[in-house]
């Protein structure tokens, strides 16, 4: 960790409920996460290098979708994650985390503002972007939410890539589990609990989980990819994708393919993508709770994002959002030690912030 992280992760056990966001940014069309970020280590400047070359090519995929004839922000959040999802340097498509089994399960969901219409697909092996499968679902199917076999078969059924489930491996995330199961056989040898990062344990995990000794642990480099976005006509749309979380157990599903939890869009309100341990996202209904601040108490999309993430905090969890109103103004406030982020403005100006970044 550099002697810029520590101190945020120093404060995080000091203050708990402290979250960490830059003022809302006016004039955004498109933003996207990369995930919450855990560590800055010099060995990884390399691959830092290639995600924030992924994530700008992201933003320009997304905000071409959107400015083609008839493009929307759906358009958008789609075309931007499919572009994360092929990049193996995201917890979401190829490089994903890995089960407990050594499997990779990934979920995804997206959703428009306009008809509060979605969709999403869960625990799928073979999907080569789940995002593009979520959408279907919303468009071709009277249902929200197909998991396993049946979404496959649906999306083989829909056209869509199907891939063997080698192709989502990588040798970074595949050391992870490694790692994960060597702890968990290392704990089991020495007699006490497992640590165990799958949702198990949720509520029960201190207030500072990805502090470990004052550095941030592998266990929390998440990864999970979204974008959130606004059209000329003024539609917010919301998209997630993630291989879940390290380590998970057979057949979990987190919080990114749950509408109102990791992804939610109105357009009376805000579109959201979250990142961070899904099941206080989904226990706490994180993407609804930001809307509904919005509309019922009429917070500012930066302070009723900030909220919830507090909310997450006080929850004892790690947690991330990006959000984005109808007018365009956006914020990422995250309660981890980073969030990888990026976003692009109406006048064309890209702009990607890795960890703490700001
Ligand atoms: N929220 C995701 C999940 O719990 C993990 C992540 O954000 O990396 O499945």
């Amino acid at each position: 960790m550099t002697n810029h992280t520590l101190p945020l992760a120093l404060l995080l056990t000091f203050l708990p409920n402290m979250t960490y966001a830059a003022d809302a940014i006016p004039d955004v069309v498109l933003a996207i996460h990369g995930g919450t970020a855990t560590q800055v280590d010099e060995a990884d400047r390399p691959f830092a290098q290639q995600m924030r070359q992924d994530m700008e090519k992201a933003l320009k995929a997304g905000h071409a979708a959107m400015h083609k004839a008839g493009g929307t922000s759906l358009d958008g959040v789609e075309a931007a994650v499919r572009v994360l999802e092929d990049s193996p340097h995201f917890n979401a498509g190829k490089g994903a985390v890995f089960t407990r089994e050594g499997q990779n399960e990934l979920d995804a969901s997206i959703m428009e503002g306009r008809t509060k219409k979605g969709g999403a697909v869960a625990s799928v092996k073979v999907i080569k972007n789940p995002i593009s499968a979520a959408r279907a679902v919303m468009e071709h199917t009277p249902h929200v939410l197909l998991g396993g076999r049946g979404a496959e078969v649906f999306a083989s059924q829909q056209g869509l890539e199907i891939v063997d489930p080698s192709y989502f491996w990588t040798e970074r995330k595949w050391k992870q589990i490694e790692e994960y199961w060597k702890k968990e056989s290392d704990a089991k040898k020495a007699g006490g609990t497992p640590r165990v990062f799958d949702g198990r344990e949720a509520g029960t995990i201190p207030s500072t989980p990805f502090v470990d000794s004052g550095r941030a642990t592998q266990d929390y480099e998440w990864g999970t990819v979204g974008a959130v976005a606004l059209d000329s006509e003024k539609d917010l749309a919301a998209a997630t994708s993630t291989g879940g979380l390290n380590g998970k157990m057979y057949g979990r599903i987190g919080d990114s393919p749950i509408l109102g939890a990791g992804t939610y869009a109105d357009n009376e309100a805000c579109a959201v993508s979250g990142t961070g341990q899904g099941e206080y996202f989904i226990r706490l209904a994180i993407g609804h709770e930001i809307a509904a601040l919005m509309k019922y108490k009429g917070l500012s999309v930066d302070a009723a994002a900030k909220e919830a993430v507090g909310q997450i905090t006080e929850a004892g969890g790690p947690g991330a959002v990006i959000a984005l109103d109808a007018k365009g103004n956006f914020t990422a406030p995250y309660n981890t030690p980073g969030l990888h982020h990026g976003y692009i403005a109406r006048d064309g100006q890209v702009k990607v912030m890795l960890y703490d970044e700001q």
